[in-house]
């Protein structure tokens, strides 16, 4: 019998590039011949004819770009969709990114279908006999991996949150997209009750964290919110991205978007700077394996310096001010 596996997702211009690498993830991970790998890609617009080209390429057996108007930024309709595609499909598992608004959505579809729902899981190993998925999510700050099955559910649904496998392969063929419009009469329905009448954006988040190459990470040690704004200009002058410790999250100071750690965002990057940062295993099991750790810290003894290549042991601030001035007058005319 074939192995479906049914992966929805959002349409957002800036992040379909990382659906190569989800899929590929998975496509590796199934190694059951018969397995059919299903796409649908939700979406309130035309999807840009470069991204139709970029989803050709993609490695699934089927690829649906569902369109209708009433997907928005509120749950119900695609948890309407969801559930109708899932089941047409019958698929075995569903699973998706770690998405935030792609969890609630699907937590709630799981209930419907009386499933169990793995979430935020960094791999998993699929049996070949039994069928069945066992998910590896790090617990006790990063130092176990949980073996997470979901047990006595007809359907699997999980979330996974890889990092990005830049150098994944896969045949490159190209495959038809098929184009639907979802015009079910639940969508319709719930649609018309509810209409979204204003959107507050806590920032204007363009962060790229998860890809960025390099990464400046900021804790506590900064002090004050207003320093920030260095991490930001050395983040900019570098081409890189800013990450920080979950307190500066707590007291306010940036969107959760900005966390990286156990309950953040895991990140790859080459280079990490570490600013005022003590390195709790909360924090450091999302950083991954960068090549370089350049750590900043007033505390000669912080754990942080355990695992940095480079320590320099001062105030956080002025630190990043002067990297600010020697990167700029470096990279002048680059
Ligand atoms: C279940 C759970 C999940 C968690 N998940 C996460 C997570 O996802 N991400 C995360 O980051 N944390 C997470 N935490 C919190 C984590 O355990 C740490 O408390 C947190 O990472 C510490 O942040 P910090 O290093 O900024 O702050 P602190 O621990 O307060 O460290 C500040 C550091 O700055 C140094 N410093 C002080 N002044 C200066 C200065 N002027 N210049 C330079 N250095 C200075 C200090 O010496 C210290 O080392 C989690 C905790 C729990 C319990």
């Amino acid at each position: 019998m074939e192995h479906v596996i049914f992966v929805p997702a959002i349409y957002r211009v800036d992040e379909i590039s990382q659906l190569a690498s989800f899929l590929s993830f998975i496509e590796g991970r199934i190694t059951v011949k018969d397995k059919k790998i299903v796409l649908y890609l939700y979406s309130n617009r035309k999807v840009e004819d470069k991204d139709i080209n970029y989803l050709k390429t993609l490695p699934a057996n089927q690829i649906v770009v569902s369109k209708s108007e009433h997907f928005s930024d509120w749950e119900q309709p695609y948890i309407e969709a969801i559930t109708q595609h899932i089941k047409t499909i019958k698929p075995h598992a569903v699973i998706s990114t770690s998405d935030e608004f792609i969890k609630s959505i699907l937590a709630r579809v799981a209930a419907r279908f009386s499933c169990g729902f793995a979430v935020d899981c960094t791999d998993f190993i699929f049996d070949e006999v039994t069928q069945n998925y066992i998910f590896l999510k790090p617990a006790y700050a990063g130092n176990i991996n949980a073996k997470i099955s979901v047990k006595n559910s007809s359907i699997v649904f999980a979330t996974l949150k890889i990092k990005n496998v830049a150098e994944c392969s896969f045949e490159n063929v190209d495959r038809k997209v098929e184009i639907i419009e979802s015009l079910f009469e639940e969508l319709k329905l719930f649609s018309g009750n509810i209409k979204i009448i204003e959107k507050n954006l806590a920032q204007n988040i363009d962060n790229k964290l998860e890809s960025a190459k390099i990464v400046i990470g900021v804790g506590r040690g900064i002090k004050d919110k207003e320093n920030l704004k260095y991490a930001f200009e050395l983040a900019n002058i570098l081409n890189g991205a800013v990450g920080v410790t979950r307190p500066l999250v707590d007291m306010g100071w940036v969107d959760r978007e900005y966390q990286i750690g156990q309950s953040g965002k895991i990140i790859s990057p080459q280079i990490y700077f570490a600013f005022g940062v003590s390195g709790a295993a909360h924090h450091i099991c999302g950083i991954g394996s960068p090549k370089l750790i350049i750590a900043v810290n007033r505390n000669k003894d912080a754990q942080i310096f355990k695992i940095a290549h480079y320590g320099i042991v001062a105030d956080a601030t002025s630190v990043m001010k002067s990297f600010i001035k020697a990167f700029k007058n470096r990279l002048k005319g680059c």
